[in-house]
């Protein structure tokens, strides 16, 4: 297990979400686990969000311009704290971590088509990622990054274990 893979904590069972319930993936707990190294990490939690918690979502004007606030509470506005965690854990983890699984959907870790609302509360009829998944991505472009929903199919699923082991090679030359 030399190699480290950053993940989102719900898919590893850890009971972080919003409802204080998991996404725990069988596929992640009972296959990746055997080979990889995971860090889990829930930005939610990180940036002092409880558990459990108002659910957060994407809302703004386009695909280029949205933030994060509450569900219910606009005034509740996560957008910096994302961001600032998204690049804090980008310089932390740039140098330890392989890869980083994220999950779908989400107003923080989703890769992307997250949906994004109007203030109204409509949907936009847009989509972007979330934002801390979003600023890891730009921060460390290269890093490979996938959902893992879309581990499920083999191709995409071999297409991201043949980056993260050549990032991983990459990364043991630099040292
Ligand atoms: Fe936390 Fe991300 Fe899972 Fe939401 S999707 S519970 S922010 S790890």
């Amino acid at each position: 297990k030399e190699i480290t893979l950053g993940i989102s904590a719900c898919l590893t069972g850890q009971k972080v979400r919003y409802n204080g319930e998991h996404k725990r993936s069988g596929f992640v707990v009972n296959n990746l686990n055997r080979f990889f190294h995971l860090k889990p990490v829930c930005p939610e939690v990180e940036i002092g969000l409880g558990i459990p918690r108002e659910p957060i979502r994407l809302v703004g004007t386009s695909d280029e311009d949205y933030g994060v606030k509450g569900s219910d509470d606009q005034t509740k506005d996560v957008t910096e704290p994302l961001i600032e965690f998204g690049k804090q854990t980008a310089h932390a983890l740039e140098r330890d971590i392989s890869g980083y699984i994220l999950m779908q959907k989400s107003p923080s870790c989703g890769m992307e088509r997250v949906k994004i609302y109007h203030e109204n509360g409509n949907p936009l009829g847009a989509s972007g990622a979330g934002m801390f998944a979003k600023t890891l991505m730009e921060n460390c472009p290269l890093l490979p990054v996938e959902e893992e929903g879309r581990l499920h199919d083999p191709v995409l699923r071999d297409n991201f274990f043949v980056r993260v082991y050549a990032w991983s090679r990459w990364q043991n030359e630099m040292r």
